[in-house]
């Protein structure tokens, strides 16, 4: 399976306009992320925020077969104007598919864009392209439903989880016994005392807990926001905890 990382951005791209942090102010090309999206096999993207047209145009991908989506927040699907299939031939009968809950927001926000709509069910796993994809639900933040998609090739399993605070179930840990799973790293630690604030992510370091304990074989922490390390600082703490790195835009995968 080839997975193309197209962006690694927690829901605001970095560097953010006026910030001066460090991760915000580095000269590293790995330091300027877009939206958290991937393209696997080069034809499944998964999510399509507000940088997908430019991300598309960069990577020179003409050509995509079907869009799934992790959940409606913002910065995974913001970028569907753009790819009105109206407007834009590459998206002439490409299906997307989403959760009831994700289809209810797409089609109030885009009443007439003539996507292709396809829906899937929690646990119910689709095949798309000799993939199979399972949705697994996950907590995230209020309100929304989200999920993270297993997905198989033959034997290779990859796990994409870009926005998760946990597992509706403790039985669906299994899901993170992967070749590769990529993570929420939208901050290093928990940027409120646990219980003070309300916040939809798990930090990078239990998420290096988590898929140590579920014995994930190898993962790429994504949707990296600025309460994190610059990349170098970042996948230097990281190699030293074992098989995890850092994204960054353009990286490629292969299980
Ligand atoms: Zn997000
Ligand atoms: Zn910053
Ligand atoms: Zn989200």
């Amino acid at each position: 399976m080839k997975i193309k990382v197209l962006g690694s951005s927690s829901g605001w791209a970095i560097p953010r306009l006026g910030c001066s942090c460090r991760i915000c102010c580095s000269t590293n090309e790995k330091d300027k992320r877009l939206r958290s999206t991937v393209l696997i096999n080069d034809s499944i993207l998964i999510d399509a925020g507000p940088d997908i047209y430019h991300q598309l145009l960069r990577f020179k991908i003409s050509k995509i077969n079907s869009i799934i989506l992790t959940h409606s927040h913002p910065d995974h699907i913001f970028g569907l104007h753009d790819l009105t299939p109206k407007k834009c031939k590459t998206m002439k009968k490409v299906p997307i598919y989403g959760s009831e809950k994700t289809w209810a927001v797409l089609d109030k926000i885009f009443p007439n864009a003539g996507f292709r709509k396809e829906i899937f069910r929690d646990y119910h796993p689709f095949e798309l392209n000799n993939l199979k994809i399972l949705p697994v639900p996950v907590i995230h933040a209020d309100n929304i439903h989200t999920v993270g998609f297993f997905i198989e090739e033959g034997q290779s399993v990859l796990g994409y989880f870009p926005d998760f605070l946990g597992f509706m179930k403790e039985d669906d840990k299994k899901y993170f016994e992967v070749d590769c799973l990529i993570l929420d790293g939208s901050t290093l630690k928990k940027p409120f005392p646990a219980g003070t604030n309300k916040w939809g992510h798990i930090s990078i370091l239990e998420g290096i807990r988590l898929a140590t304990e579920c014995r994930a074989k190898k993962t790429v922490f994504t949707h990296i926001g600025h309460r994190t390390p610059p990349y170098d600082d970042l996948s230097e703490l990281l190699r030293k905890k074992g098989e995890f790195y850092a994204a960054f835009d353009g990286m490629n995968l292969e299980i």
